[in-house]
This record gives C-alpha cells, structure tokens and sequence, in this order.
C-alpha cells in the first residue's frame, strides 16, 4: 500500500476558472474508509467562488478562440487528456481509493475508462456530421448543433472519476465551458482531473472543479442564470428537487438517478454463469452503485437449490482492505453510511424478513478500523416490503422466488425506479421477450454491470430522465440551430414584386 505522501494528492487548493486557490466555502474533509484516517481537511467552493467561475466560464464560452475551434482541433485537446489520464492513472487510482474506499482493482479500472471516454467523444466529435434535410422549397434547409455555454456536472460520490468523465468529455468535446461539482465525500479525484485537462493544454476558464455543499455550491449552480444545462447523477429526491428548479428557469436537465434493480433467474439458467453474476451485481463496489442488482428473483422449481448456492458463494467472498489484491468487498464510504445500512438490515427485520447471511459488521482485528459490512443475503418478504422498493446502496440483497414469465416481469416492473435489469436463461426468445417487457433503461441478459461508453446509459421513472454515453451523449450538451438558404434568387410572390 503506498504511503500518503507517496500517492500525489492535490494540494488542497479548488480550481476556479483556471486559478488554483483557497476555497472561501466550509471545510472538508476526505478521510480513508480502511482505517478512518485523514487524507486531507480543504476549504470548499463559497457561493462567491462559483459565482466567479461561472463568470469566468461565461468568457471563456463565449471566446472565439473556444467557441468556433474546429472538431478535429478540439478533439486534440481532448486525447491530450486521455493521455494525461493514461499518465497519471495510477496516481487517480490510488487518490480514488484512499477518497472512496474502493479496491484498487476497481479504481483502476476506473481510471482508465475515463480516458477511455475522453478518446472516444474525442472520435465522436471529428466523425459527427450536421444533416441536409429535405427541403421543401426553393432552400436548402440544414440543421446545425452550437454549444450550450456554461454548463455544470454535478457528481455523487461512488464513481468520481468515471462520473465526471462521462459529463467532462462530451461537454468540452460539444465546445462548452464547464463546472464540475463533486461530492463533498469524494473531492479529490476531480482536483486531479483538472490537474490533467491544465496540463494537457485546456484553456483556462473552460472548467471548474468546485467541491462544496450541494445546497450552497450544487443550488448556486443550478439557479444561476447563465448556466444552461445541469447534469446531474446522484440520489432521486435530491434529483427531484434539481428538476423543479430547472423548470422554472426552463433549463434542460440530465439525471441519472437511484435504482433498486431486479435480476430474474429463470429454470433454466446456467447456475455457475448466474451466481458469479449475481455476487457481481450486487456485492462489488460494496453495492454502493446505482446499479446494484438488489431484488433478485428466482423461479421456484429451482429456488431452494440455487439460493443455497448462492448463500455458500456469498460466505466465501474475501471481505477486506482496499489495497488487498485479493479484496471482492471493500469498505463503505463513511460511518453514517454504514449505519443507514444497518437501519436498512434491521428495518428488513422488523418487516418479517430473514437473514440468510451476513447482516452485521465482520469482527476481527483486520476490520476494526474500517468501515466494513458483511454481504447480506435477506429472504421472505413481499416485493411491496420496504426492503424490496427503496435503495439501500450497500452490500444488501433480497431474494424473492417467481412462477413464471408473467409474474417474473409484474414483480420486476412493481418498483418506482427503472434503471436496469438481469435476465439469466439460455433461452433467447425468453430473454428478448421478457427484456422487451421490463421497465428499465439497460437490460444485461446472462451478464450484469457491463458498461461501454459506446452505449447509451440512463433509466426511466424515478431512475432519471435523458441518456448519457454514445454518439448522442456528444448532442445532449448542444443547441440544434436550423437554416433554411434561399436557392431560388427571386422575390418571395406573396409580396407581388415578380415581374
Ligand atoms: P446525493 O444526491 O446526495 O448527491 C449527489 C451530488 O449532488 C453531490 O455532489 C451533492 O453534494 C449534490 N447535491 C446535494 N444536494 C444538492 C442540491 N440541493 N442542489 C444541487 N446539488 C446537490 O447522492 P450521493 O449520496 O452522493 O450518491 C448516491 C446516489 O447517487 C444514489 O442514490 C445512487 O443511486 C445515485 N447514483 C446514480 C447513478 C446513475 O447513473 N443513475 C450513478 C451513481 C450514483
């Protein structure tokens, strides 16, 4: 494990509008979730340093130097930073690590698909092409996209680097400037991500990396006038709140949303293929991911047997510190975390369920500094029990068993979020029709918790509203402009001038 001082991280100064300085906000504090120590005490961002940022992203927008770069020369700034991700990806891995808790397998995995989706929206940008439409008239009618502005990415804490790079990269690849707020949990990688788009040349202005309270920093940049789009990934109430601002001043907003996602194992399963997935699904990141697999229904014929296994497989997982190679289950983020899953466990409790493993903290001298929790496997309540509805964001996973199709997609589809779903069978027509009949945003079928940055994210009802990712992640930061040309060269006859 790398000593502290060996790992490189920011100095503790915020980044406004190109000028790395003092906060003037609260202070916060980032601490080690493996042993609780401190990795760092900042100032964050006060409302006045947003309100400078902005007004410094208001220029630099606006420069035509930014404003009219074309693609392909924009685009290079944007490999620059992937490069400098590549660089210093080790250094984000273990900032992250020791900010977050996660494994260090997982956050380098992290650090390099966020260059990964600074490369691809770099390819987006120089390949996308503005559409001729058909005219229907003497004009040639095209439609053109403009960059929005200032805009804002406001960020939870459990992916921080992958969470700005996928608001980052198609933001300044459509010729924004941008404000990055990251939670106050998690300040440090973003700090370090502006540390990379700097030295790979991104003008000053174009980005902000403001840490602070959601309420004073979050709020500023969602009611401000010049800002002119939010995305924002986080908690739905929160979300909820985000949107009823944003209408008022009729701003497009993006949310990606919580989840409580159903995973159905059906007979006919590949047993070996849906336990890994499921452990997966659920237990890495510590379930701290808005697409944990939470609910899993399994048809009954095969029920008792498969949940034993899974049980078994769950015993076994390696609970441990961050830096182990060996860890499967990291700590949670913060001790009031952790304790909200524990009022999740015994409210599960208390509504009749049973714990068929784990439950509580793991005792032993290896976890007493950290802030740990078993994988817990609870079973026997009904899908309207609170278990089964609300997210938990932990290692916490209910188990329910399903007749059929039919009741498979009903359950599934009976919950107020919508952000994906697991179908495990080896029968594709199944697969297709239940996939087909599920209300969510991404559907895995014999897998779970892939990603590709080539494919759009996001979920429905109270998963969120827009996508992200993909070619269209590049227009979701743009304006649509279209022109109509005149081609005919005469005098419009309505005004009877025509000879
Ligand atoms: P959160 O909603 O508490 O905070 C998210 C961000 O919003 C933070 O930066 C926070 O400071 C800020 N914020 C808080 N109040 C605000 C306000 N009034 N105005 C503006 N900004 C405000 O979420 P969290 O606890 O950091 O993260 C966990 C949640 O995020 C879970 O619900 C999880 O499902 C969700 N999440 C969703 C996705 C997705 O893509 N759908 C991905 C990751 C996490």
């Amino acid at each position: 494990m790398a000593k502290l001082q060996q790992i490189g991280l920011p100095d503790g100064r915020i980044f406004v509008g190109g000028e790395w300085r003092e906060g003037r906000g609260p202070e916060i504090t980032s601490i080690y979730p493996a042993d609780r120590s401190v990795n760092m005490t900042l100032r964050g961002a006060s409302r006045a340093d947003v309100e400078e940022a902005i007004a410094r992203a208001g220029k630099a927008a606006a420069d035509p130097a930014w404003r009219d770069l074309l693609p392909h020369a924009r685009a290079a700034i944007l490999h620059r930073i992937s490069d400098g991700l590549t660089r210093h990806a080790e250094r984000i891995a273990q900032v992250q690590s020791r900010d977050t808790g996660k494994t260090l397998a997982e956050t380098r995995a992290l650090a390099a698909s966020a260059a990964g989706t600074f490369r691809y929206y770099a390819a987006v940008l120089e390949t996308e092409e503005e559409a001729l439409t058909p005219s229907r008239g003497s004009y040639l009618t095209m439609s053109v996209h403009e960059p929005i502005g200032v805009v804002a990415g406001i960020t939870p804490w459990n992916s921080p680097i992958a969470s700005d790079a996928q608001k980052l990269a198609p933001a300044l690849a459509a010729g924004n400037a941008v404000l990055m707020k990251p939670a106050s949990w998690s300040p440090l990688v973003s700090l370090v991500m502006a540390q990379v788009c700097e030295e790979a040349g991104l003008p000053a202005g174009l980005l902000s990396v403001l840490p602070g309270r959601g309420e004073e920093v979050g709020d500023t940049l969602v009611t401000h006038p010049a800002v002119g789009k939010v995305s924002f990934t986080g908690g739905t109430e929160v979300g909820r709140g985000i949107a009823a601002k944003a209408a008022a001043k009729l701003m497009p907003v993006s949310l990606e949303l919580g989840g409580k996602s159903p995973t159905i194992v059906f007979e006919d399963a590949d047993p070996d293929l849906a336990v890994a997935g499921i452990l997966f699904g659920i237990f890495s990141s510590t379930g701290q991911s808005c697409i944990a697999g939470s609910r899993l229904l399994v048809q009954r014929s095969i029920y008792d047997r498969f949940v034993e296994r899974l049980v078994a497989a769950t015993k076994a997982l390696r609970v441990g510190h961050p830096a182990d190679p060996a860890t499967q289950v990291a700590p949670l983020i913060r001790d009031p975390h952790c304790e909200g899953v524990e009022r999740a466990v015994a409210a599960a409790l208390a509504e009749g369920g049973e714990i068929l493993c784990g439950g509580a903290r793991p005792e032993g001298a290896a976890y007493d500094a950290g802030i740990y929790f078993l994988p817990t496997i609870i079973a026997g309540l009904p899908n309207d029990a609170a278990t089964c509805q609300e997210e938990i964001f932990g290692p916490v996973l209910h188990v329910q068993p399903f007749e059929d199709e039919a009741e498979a997609i009903a359950l599934s589809n009976s919950s107020s979020y919508g952000l994906a779903c697991g179908i495990w069978t080896r029968d594709f027509n199944r697969a297709w029709r239940v996939g087909r009949g599920v209300g969510t945003g991404t559907v895995w079928v014999n897998t779970y918790k892939q990603f590709s940055i080539s494919t759009p994210f996001g979920g429905i009802k109270d998963s969120g509203l827009g996508r992200e990712k993909g070619r269209q992640g590049l227009r979701a930061w743009q304006r649509q402009k279209s022109f109509y040309l005149d081609t005919s060269g005469r005098p419009h006859p309505w005004a009877g001038l025509a000879a």
